[in-house]
């Protein structure tokens, strides 16, 4: 199934072309008082609530998927966790280029580990990238984003599976410098996901997935993520290994080689195999 927010915060099911309008189906969810749950209530409940969207996207308003405004498809997550210099190509470009190192030498994921970013960050396909900071570098990366589906501490690789709602397609838009990378990379508008989330019964392999990214078509990022460093149940069991992980928390699994920068009237294209793809313009 295909989930996506759209508009004015509907709830779409996508089929082929066009978007389902199942907006109805958040009545479902259990009334929450305060303090209101740490992940995002929807997530959550996807499992019991599967049956029921199927049925809504069977009567519900149909839309022609470019008539429609994306927003991120998970609107609460938690926290963003992300992967630096996750395939080894773009570690030995970050190595090369003094741009993209600011003369620290760049470790390998396995010593330096996970960072987060800001949840403030989150955007949508249809809000844009609004570059911070203009007189510096900001770059795209085109990342796999993992939509953690169920709360889990200590998840071993093998288990990983079952604590995975979905996928979707990320770019961890960055500001090139000396800061920490929590703060270049959770500039408002530098995390984006979507268009939407294919849940994970319908992505036979996350560790063999094409993916490229075009910026006003001409051709910057293109891998396969079976080029990851920590595959996607390694990146789990790392996080776990550190933190708990909730319903709709997002994973970032890293960048491949290509990264580069944009500017103001940019369009980037990104895509990924069995997923779709994002087009989003740079303001
Ligand atoms: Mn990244």
């Amino acid at each position: 199934m295909i989930i996506c927010r759209f508009n004015e915060d509907r709830l779409g099911v996508v089929q082929g072309d066009h978007v389902i309008d199942v907006t109805c189906v958040l009545n479902s969810l259990p009334k929450y008082t305060y303090p209101l749950p740490s992940y995002d209530v929807l997530i959550a409940n996807l499992p019991s609530l599967r049956p029921v969207l199927e049925r809504a996207a069977e009567s519900g308003p149909r839309f022609l998927t470019q008539e429609v405004k994306f927003k991120s498809p998970v609107a609460n997550p938690g926290k963003i966790m992300a992967a630096p210099v996750n395939y080894t190509e773009h570690l030995a470009e970050a190595r090369d280029q003094s741009e993209l190192n600011h003369g620290r030498s760049i470790e390998e994921i396995q010593n330096i580990g996970l960072f987060l970013k800001a949840t403030s960050s989150l955007h949508g396909q249809a809000e844009g990238i609004k570059l911070a900071q203009s007189e510096r570098r900001t770059d795209h990366e085109l990342e796999l984003v993992v939509v953690i589906g169920k709360t889990g501490r200590n998840v071993s690789r093998d288990d990983a599976a079952a604590y995975i709602a979905g996928y979707t397609i990320g770019l961890d838009m960055t500001i090139r410098g000396p800061e920490e990378r929590s703060m270049r990379k959770s500039v408002d508008t530098y995390s984006i996901v979507g268009p939407w989330l294919v849940t994970s019964d319908e992505i036979n392999d996350p560790s063999n997935l094409d993916m490229s990214l075009h910026v006003n078509g001409e051709l910057r990022q293109k891998a396969n993520t079976k080029e990851l460093v920590m595959n996607v149940g390694a990146l789990l069991e790392f996080a776990t290994s550190f933190y708990s992980v909730h319903p709709g928390d997002l994973l970032f699994t890293g960048t491949p080689a290509g990264v580069g920068p944009v500017k103001v009237g940019d369009t980037i294209t990104a895509a990924i195999d069995q997923i779709g793809s994002l087009s989003i313009q740079v303001t």
